[in-house]
C-alpha cells in the first residue's frame, strides 16, 4: 500500500514558554524549539505498521520552509521511506484551505492508496484532513483510533464515539483518514536513526512544480486576535511545578469535600 502522511512542524509545548507577539495576533515564534505535531507522529507510526504488514511504502510530506526538513528527517529516521518538502514563498501565510490545496496537488503528483493526517495540529483547527478529502473527492473518516487491513480495496476503521464507545466502519480506498493519538505507541527515534538519514536527499516542490496558483492560497480565514481569557469570579490559577500544582489541587479538593 502506498501511504502519504501529512506532517506539520510545530512549537514543542514541553520545551517552550509560549507568549503572545507584540501585535497580539500570533505567538512569539523567535527562538522556539520545534518538533513534529504529536498527532502526525502517531499517523506515521500507523503507516509504518501497515506497510510492515502488507508491503508498500510510506512518504511523509510537509508544507513549510527549509527548517521543516528536520521533521521529515525525523519521521524518516522512524521508518518512513521517502520525504517530500512543499515549500514556496507563496505558501507562507495561507490558511487551512490553502494548506489542503497544496497537499491536494502533491497527492495528485503521486499514486497513493491512503492519505493520513493528524486529527489536529497546533492551531487546533482540525480542518486540513477533511478539506483535503473533499478537494480530492475521496472518502474521509476523522479521529480514527484503529485501522485493520486485509482487503486491498477497503479498510476497517475504528473511532471512539460518545461515552467512550467504539464505532467500526468500512471505508473504500483511496481515502483520507485523520488519526487520533493513542492509536499505537510511536517508536523511539534514536540518534543512530537520525544519522542514517542525515544526508538523504529530500525533494522540494514549489507552487510551479505543483501547478498551484499562488492567488488561490490567499487566506480567507484571518486570525484577528489572540488573548488569554479573563479569569472568572472565584477562579484561581495554581502556580509552580507540575508536582506542586498537583499537590495544591489535591489539598483544595480535599478542603472543599471533593476528595476524601
Ligand atoms: C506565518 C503564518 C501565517 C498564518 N496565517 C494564517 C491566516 O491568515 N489564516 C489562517 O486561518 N491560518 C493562518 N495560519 C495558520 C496555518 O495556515 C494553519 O496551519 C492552517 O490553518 C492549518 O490549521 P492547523 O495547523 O490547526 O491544522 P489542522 O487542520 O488542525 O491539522 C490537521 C492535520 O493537517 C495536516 N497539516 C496541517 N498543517 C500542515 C502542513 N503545514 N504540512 C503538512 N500537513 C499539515 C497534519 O497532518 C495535521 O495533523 C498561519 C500560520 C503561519 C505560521
Amino acid at each position: 500500500m502506498e501511504i502519504l502522511v501529512c506532517i506539520k512542524r510545530v512549537p514543542d509545548t514541553s520545551e517552550n514558554e509560549i507568549a503572545l507577539n507584540s501585535a497580539g495576533n500570533d505567538i512569539e515564534r523567535d527562538d522556539l524549539v520545534y518538533s513534529v505535531n504529536e498527532w502526525d507522529n502517531y499517523a506515521v507510526e500507523e503507516a509504518i505498521q501497515i506497510v510492515d504488514r502488507v508491503g508498500g511504502s510510506v512518504t511523509v510530506v510537509t508544507v513549510g520552509d527549509d527548517e521543516s526538513e528536520e521533521v521529515l528527517r525525523r519521521e524518516m529516521a522512524m521508518g518512513a521511506n521517502n520525504g517530500l518538502l512543499l515549500s514556496d514563498d507563496a505558501f507562507a501565510e495561507t490558511d487551512g484551505r490553502g494548506i489542503a490545496t497544496i497537499l491536494k496537488a502533491a497527492v495528485e503528483k503521486g499514486n497513493y492508496d491512503l492519505i493520513l493526517t493528524g486529527a489536529l495540529a497546533d492551531d487546533g483547527a482540525g480542518q486540513v484532513g477533511g478539506m483535503l478529502a473533499a478537494m480530492l473527492d475521496y472518502p474521509f473518516a476523522s479521529v480514527v483510533n484503529k485501522i485493520e487491513t486485509g482487503d486491498d480495496k477497503k479498510l476497517k476503521i475504528g473511532r471512539e464515539i460518545e461515552g467512550g464507545n467504539q464505532e467500526i466502519s468500512e471505508i473504500e480506498l483511496p481515502c483520507v483518514l485523520s488519526i487520533q493519538t493513542g492509536i499505537n505507541e510511536p517508536r523511539y527515534v534514536g540518534i543512530r536513526g537520525i544519522r542514517k538519514v542525515a544526508s538523504v536527499e529530500i525533494p522540494t516542490m514549489g507552487a510551479g512544480d505543483l501547478g498551484v496558483d499562488a492567488a488561490a492560497l490567499a487566506p480567507k480565514v484571518k486570525r484577528l486576535d489572540y488573548f488569554v481569557p479573563e479569569m472568572g469570579e472565584g477562579a484561581e490559577m495554581l502556580e509552580g511545578s507540575t508536582e506542586e500544582i498537583i499537590a495544591k489541587l489535591l489539598e483544595m479538593l480535599k478542603a472543599k469535600g471533593g476528595l476524601k
